[in-house]
Parts: structure tokens; C-alpha cells; sequence
């Protein structure tokens, strides 16, 4: 393709309203434009990016058996009235009946409604790739958070739950084989599970540091959660001190927990910390915890089973808890639960409810108690509780997930099938979302240099770009020659200053460049460059078609 025909502008100058490096590389190499907060066109350049990512979705689902449909993105009320789902924040409703689809449970089980009678009808698994509107409060990051969007979505039909978790497997492996052949590592993370929760999901993520979430993660093996409900190991505090006697003192100290520990001279793992919350219903929660740890909120959350807010200084009060010196000890005005750590410690230092009042050898069970969980947020730091090694953590991008959803929306439309008894049981449904355009930004997050995007050769917009400096009938020759042997040729033909033509290919970022030069055209060569490591070698126009394979098709 000449470079001259193609629908694109580049632009030097980055875009004023880029809030990230998506947006802004994206945006000034003319992949995409964006028409509002959420919203972009995809153009050529983009779109063929978009086609390869899908092209890979759609057979790494073939290859678990998934079978492409697609569904409206105008979909009826009925179909959510019936799940309960009519109405919700995030759903765009164009008119009193209709709403645009920001996920498709409430179209696909009515279709496998249509082919499952019974339990020879599975296995059932159907996908689409289309786009879904959600009215996100936040939408930013280009492509990572749109409100216009595109989405794999599968659901998964089976007739038990063994089943179910069979295939929900061969779905996570077929997920890293998406991410992989993106160029992308992934991390899977177990989001159901833990101490208060028994839903089954798993979210797939990428670190990079656009992302909007935070794991922890394990270097050595494959351990990795989000940091707001991973269960890790805290550091290990190890002590020699024998039980003391409860003794309340005088202690004119600041309120803060890693200043009082300098001046006590103690380790802020010996200082106890409580952390109050207040539940929807206005009724408190002391969560007691190590002092050189943290309260997850969003544990603390799934242990009450709904929200929770931080205890107001004027709430505190009024139940007695003085701020800074606040404790469980002999205290009931407020009901406590327990961190886990708290239990493991002999002798801590906490308040006693009083101004300047501070106990001493306050120890678990003896002077405190309460429900013992799991309630800490495991950082950078923890031990991995796979493989006791040190945790890292590092701002993540969710670019996909999948759900076990049991029998929620076949029961919402009466899905059942006879089974082998001849009994009607309910079908259990799995779904697995992917964010295809989400993908393309993130790939741009986590590859690129000052220069601009350096694309994956699986999902790079052509694949091989020709430079033509003031040679371009020997460059279109080349170009006629490779397109010949089936690569994706770029050829910029384009009446532009070399200078304009290297910064143009460096931003657009196809993996193989070749230049085609009055300078090595004298030696019946060209200049190949590899966009990903700058690497440049001198070949004969005879040997150019087999670098071209060895990079492409080679090992
Ligand atoms: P998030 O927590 O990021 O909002 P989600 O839990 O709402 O994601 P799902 O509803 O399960 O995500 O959607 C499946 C996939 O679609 C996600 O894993 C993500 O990759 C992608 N996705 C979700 N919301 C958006 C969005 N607003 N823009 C782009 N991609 C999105
Ligand atoms: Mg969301």
C-alpha cells in the first residue's frame, strides 16, 4: 500500500487533551481520533491493529470450541427487566424501551433458551466481538476506559458444574494465549475466593503504569492478586518477650503510629491499631490490626457484606473512642473483629480512650478480643503464600475476566434442560469478557519509546515499512516483490524530507523498516531496521525476502 493513498495524518505535536500515552501515541500517529470523552473513529491504521487483535480472539475462542454470533447493540427493556437489571448507572437508554448493551447475559440466554432442551444438547459456548456502551463516570485513559468500546464477550452453557469449571479453565488458558500472542504478559487474578467471598472469578491483568488498579504479585511463581483483597503473608515480626502485666501510663505522644514508635523506641509491628468504620445502617466496626500494617477497606467490606466508611472524628467521640488513642481494650461500646497479625504478638502498646493515656503489654484474648480474619492489605513487601518469596506490587490494566455465574441468569429466564435422570435442572452459565480495544491501548501502554508506538509483529498495522529516499522505483519494486510473497507492505512514496519519513515510521512503529537508498542501492543493497531494538544491517535487494521471513515466520 502506498503511503501517499493511505487516509493519514500524523501529527508532531502530541495532543493537548491526551491523558495518557495511548491516547496521545495513538492520536498523533492518526490511529485513532478521538471525537469525545470515551469515544473514538478508528482509522485504516488503526482498524487493521483492531482486526489483528480480533483475528486472534476469534481463534483462540474457536479453539475452545466457542461460536461466533452477534448480537444487538440495540437491545429490548423486557430483556432486563426480567434479570433486574433495568436502570442501572452504567446503561445508556436511547428511548423508554430500548437500551444499548453494555454486557449481553440478557440476550444470550434467551438464544441458548431456543437450542438447549437437554443435556445432549451441550456443550454450548457462544462469543461475539461488538461494541458496548457504558456510561462510564470516569472515561479516560484513550482506549483503556471508553464509553464506546469493543468487547469479546463468551458465555459458556453446561449442564453441571464440573463441566462448568472444566471448560472455565480451558478459557483461562485460552486468555494467556491471547494476551501472549499481543506481545503481553499477563497475570490471572483470583477476584473471587478469599475469607469472606465464594464467587468464582478470575480477572486477567497487565502491569503498566496506566493502569488503574494495583497488584501484588509474585516474581518467582504465578501468584498475583489485587492488592485490596490478596491474602499474603505479612512480614514475619519475630519476638523473645514472656507476657507482661496489663499497666495503663501516662504518654504525652503524637498521634501518629510511626512517631510514637520511634519514640517509644519500640517497632510499630508492638503498637496495636484500630481502625473504625461505619456501616450503611450507621452501626461501627473496629477492625484491630498490626500497627505496621494496613486495613483493607475492601476486606473489612466483604466481611460486613456491604458498604463501609471511614468513622467521622465526631462519631468517634460520641461512642467514647478518643482519636489517636482509640482501643480495644475494655472497650465495647463498638463491636471489634481482629486482624490475623493481632493474634501473633505479645505485649502491644495501644491507647486506653483517654487523652494521653496509653496501655502497655495489652495481649490478644487476655485484654482484647474479637472475630479473627483476614483484614490486612498485603503490599509490596508481604510473602507470596504459594512460594514464601517477597511480593512486588505495580499499578495493573484488567484486560479481561471471566465469571462463573451459576444458575443467576438461566433462573431469570427459565433456562433449564432434562437430564440424563429426566429430571429439568437449571443450565449453569460461565462468561468471559475480553477488552479488545482496551487490548490495543494497553499493548501501546506497555510498548513504545519516546519515539512512538513499537508494535508486536502479531498485531503491527503492516508489516514490513518501506522508505523510499528519492528511489522509488526500486522501492516500489521491493514493495511489489514482498507483497508478492503475502507480507502486509507499507511503502512511503510520500514526497517528504527523509527526516519526516524516518520520525513518521518511528511513531507509527511497523517492526521491520527498509530503506531504500541512493547510498546502499550503489552496492545493490538496502538498510533493514528493526523498529523494537534499533537495530540496523546492511542487506543485499538479493536477501531481503529471507530476513524478511526469518523475522516473520522463523524462530
Ligand atoms: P472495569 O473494572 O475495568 O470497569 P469491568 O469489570 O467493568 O472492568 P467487564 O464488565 O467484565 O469489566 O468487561 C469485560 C472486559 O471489558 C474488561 O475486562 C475490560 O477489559 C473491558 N472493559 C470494561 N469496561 C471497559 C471500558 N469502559 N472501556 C474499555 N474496555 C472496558
Ligand atoms: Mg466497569
Amino acid at each position: 500500500m502506498k503511503q501517499s493513498l493511505l487516509a493519514l495524518k500524523t501529527n508532531k505535536e502530541a495532543p493537548s487533551d491526551a491523558d495518557s500515552v495511548n491516547a496521545r501515541l495513538l492520536t498523533q500517529s492518526g490511529f485513532v481520533k478521538k471525537e469525545m470523552a470515551g469515544v473514538y473513529s478508528y482509522l485504516p491504521l488503526g482498524l487493521r491493529v483492531l482486526r489483528k487483535i480480533e483475528k486472534i480472539v476469534i481463534e483462540e475462542m474457536e479453539s475452545v470450541g466457542s461460536q461466533q454470533v452477534l448480537m444487538p447493540a440495540l437491545t429490548p427493556r423486557k430483556n432486563w427487566e426480567t434479570t433486574g437489571r433495568y436502570g442501572v448507572d452504567i446503561a445508556y437508554t436511547p428511548s423508554e424501551n430500548t437500551v444499548l448493551g453494555w454486557s449481553h447475559e440478557e440476550m444470550v440466554t434467551p438464544i441458548a433458551k431456543e437450542i438447549l432442551r437437554s443435556y445432549k444438547n451441550f456443550p454450548l459456548s457462544l462469543f461475539q466481538i461488538q461494541t458496548k456502551f457504558r456510561n462510564e463516570p470516569r472515561a479516560k485513559s484513550g482506549l483503556l476506559r471508553g464509553r464506546e468500546f469493543i468487547m469479546k464477550d463468551a458465555y459458556s452453557f453446561h449442564p453441571t458444574q464440573e463441566d462448568l469449571e472444566e471448560y472455565y479453565e480451558k478459557m483461562a488458558a485460552a486468555y494467556f494465549r491471547v494476551y501472549e500472542r499481543c506481545g503481553l504478559k499477563s497475570y490471572r487474578i483470583k477476584s473471587g475466593g478469599g475469607d469472606f467471598t465464594d464467587a468464582i472469578s478470575d480477572e486477567f491483568s497487565v502491569i503498566t503504569p496506566a493502569g488503574e488498579d494495583t497488584m501484588v504479585f509474585c516474581s518467582s511463581c504465578s501468584f498475583a492478586q489485587n492488592i485490596e483483597v490478596a491474602t499474603a503473608l505479612p512480614p514475619v515480626f519475630s519476638q523473645k518477650e514472656e507476657v507482661g502485666e496489663l499497666e495503663k501510663f501516662e504518654n504525652d505522644r503524637p498521634k501518629d503510629i510511626a512517631k510514637t514508635a520511634s519514640e517509644l523506641g519500640i517497632p510499630e509491628a508492638q503498637i496495636l491499631k484500630t481502625v473504625v468504620f461505619v456501616q450503611e445502617n450507621g452501626e461501627m466496626l473496629g477492625v484491630c490490626i498490626r500497627g505496621d500494617l494496613q486495613v483493607s477497606s475492601e476486606k473489612a467490606e466483604r466481611y460486613i457484606g456491604g458498604p463501609l466508611r471511614s468513622a467521622s472524628p465526631k462519631e468517634l467521640l460520641k461512642k467514647g473512642l478518643v482519636i489517636g488513642f482509640i482501643s480495644p481494650v475494655q472497650s465495647t461500646t463498638i463491636p471489634f473483629v481482629c486482624d490475623e497479625s493481632v493474634t501473633k504478638i505479645v505485649n502491644f502498646y495501644t491507647g486506653a480512650n483517654e487523652e494521653k493515656k496509653d496501655y502497655k503489654n495489652v495481649n490478644f484474648e487476655r485484654d482484647f478480643s474479637g472475630e479473627v480474619g483476614d483484614f490486612s492489605l498485603a503490599t509490596k513487601g508481604f510473602s507470596c503464600p504459594e512460594c514464601q518469596k517477597e511480593l512486588d506490587e505495580a499499578p495493573c490494566v484488567e484486560v479481561g475476566n471471566i465469571f462463573d455465574l451459576g444458575s443467576k441468569y438461566s433462573e431469570a429466564f427459565s433456562l433449564k434442560f432434562t437430564d440424563k435422570d429426566g429430571k429439568e435442572k437449571p443450565v449453569l452459565m460461565g462468561c468471559y469478557g475480553i477488552g479488545v480495544s482496551r487490548l490495543m491501548g494497553t499493548v501501546v501502554e506497555s510498548s513504545h519509546d519516546e519515539k512512538g508506538i513499537i508494535w508486536h509483529k502479531n498485531i503491527a498495522p503492516f508489516q514490513v515499512h518501506i522508505l523510499s529516499l528519492r528511489e522509488d522505483e526500486e522501492a516500489q519494486k521491493l514493495a511489489f516483490e514482498l507483497e508478492e510473497d503475502g507480507y502486509e507492505v507499507l511503502f512511503d512514496d510520500r514526497n517528504e524530507s527523509p527526516g519526516k519519513k524516518f520520525a513518521d515510521a518511528d511513531l507509527i512503529g511497523i517492526p521491520l523498516r527498509i530503506v531504500v537508498s541512493k547510498r546502499t542501492l550503489e552496492k545493490e543493497s538496502v538498510e533493514l531496521s528493526f523498529r523494537a531494538t534499533g537495530e540496523k544491517e546492511e542487506v543485499p535487494l538479493s536477501g531481503v525476502a529471507r530476513k524478511v521471513w526469518d523475522f516473520y515466520e522463523g524462530e
